[in-house]
């Protein structure tokens, strides 16, 4: 078997070890004689399945009783939609900080739904970067203050969250659990699973249970939180197989520990940023007190030599180098389930790679 480093931004490199375990178990789910993939959403089998995954991502997140764990299809544009559905009333005004290509969609949605006010705007900005905390305009009495923990496409990533009044919603979809973070500071967080946690179509989605009460009545009951919760994410038949999937990407996290995890994804995105500081033919897209352990981005001295970048790096098995294709450059995403072996060869590739081209 020859696995390629897999350095796609989403879905994504997942742990050898829980494709495996699911490969083991897909015929037979623990002699039940079906596949889980045929088991009922009500029986025995997949309901001790939801109820570990339930329970570890509530330890994972240090969930405390005033918040729910659910499991959301349709990722995260999905949430991008149903935030607003749920949180933003008449007459109400949301505030989005705008910081790159995720930002903006998530606040165009919004605004599809009530009154969104932009309270930082640095989208645009080359180099990429996140708001500084003493930049929000944030407004009183504001229903929530929207922000991407992470921006996948730019590379720049929040390393200290805002403190605010009101209720603080986080799209999470590229870093969630390869860091800690104290959930009481948010209302809602929400990540699509194809990063960190699992398989695409899904999100993870954690909500301060009594904000799920402000739903407007005419919403219908799928695209209401509080069906969720009531329902244990199970009132229509979820996409079980990607809960299974997550579910064993939870236990590969507790197992590994979060803060092991962490100083890990630290130390493969540092070698890589060494090369970025380094002589000036690599140069870092993001800058560098925001610039993210998951999305590394940069740039060569020209769009050729990228090209010739990418392509040669994908012989040597370094696959899914190529920026995204509205910034172009290079990205290297080394999400949780990224090898440090891998991290080290693209770090060596590079080197040999400006000795021949610098
Ligand atoms: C990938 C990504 C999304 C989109 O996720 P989908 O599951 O495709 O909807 C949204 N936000 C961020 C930050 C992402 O990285």
């Amino acid at each position: 078997m020859a696995r390629v480093y897999n350095f796609n931004a989403g879905p994504a490199v997942l742990p050898l070890e829980v494709l495996q375990e699911a490969q083991s178990e897909l015929l037979d789910f623990k002699g039940s004689g079906m596949s889980i993939l045929e088991s009922s959403h009500r029986g025995k089998e997949y309901d001790q399945v939801h109820t570990e995954a339930v329970a570890n991502y509530r330890q994972l997140l240090g969930c405390s009783d005033d918040y729910a764990v659910l499991f959301v299809a349709g990722g995260a544009s999905m949430q991008f939609a149903m935030a607003p559905l749920n949180l933003l009333g008449p007459g109400q005004v949301a505030d989005y900080i705008n910081s790159g290509a995720w930002a903006s969609k998530a606040l165009k949605e919004a605004a599809h739904i009530g009154k969104v006010h932009v309270a930082a705007d640095c989208s645009q900005e080359i180099p990429t970067r996140v708001p500084a905390l003493n930049e929000l305009k944030l407004t009183p009495g504001a229903a929530y203050v929207h922000l991407t923990s992470n921006e996948t496409i730019s590379g720049a990533q929040w390393k200290t969250f805002p403190l605010t009044d009101a209720p603080l919603v986080a799209d999470m979809s590229s870093d969630i659990l390869s860091r800690p973070f104290d959930l009481n500071q948010f209302g809602l967080i929400y990540a699509g699973a194809q990063k960190n946690l699992g398989p695409s179509g899904i999100a993870l989605v954690v909500i301060r249970k009594d904000l799920a009460e402000r739903a407007p009545a005419s919403l219908p009951a799928i695209l209401r939180y509080q069906t969720f919760i009531e329902e244990n994410s199970l009132y229509n038949t979820p996409p079980c197989f990607s809960i299974y999937l997550m579910m064993l990407v939870s236990r590969w996290i507790l197992k590994k520990g979060l803060s092991t995890l962490h100083r890990q994804n630290r130390e493969k995105a540092a070698l890589i940023y060494a090369l970025l500081d380094g002589g000036g033919f690599y140069k870092g897209t993001a800058r560098p007190e925001c610039r993210s352990d998951m999305n590394i981005t940069f740039r060569l001295p020209s769009e050729a030599l990228e090209e010739t970048f990418v392509k040669e790096a994908s012989k040597a098995g370094l696959k899914g180098l190529k920026g995204h294709r509205s910034v172009s450059g290079i990205r290297a995403s080394i999400y949780n389930a990224f090898p440090l072996e891998g991290v080290q060869t693209l770090a060596a590739f590079m080197k040999e790679f400006e000795r021949k081209n610098g």
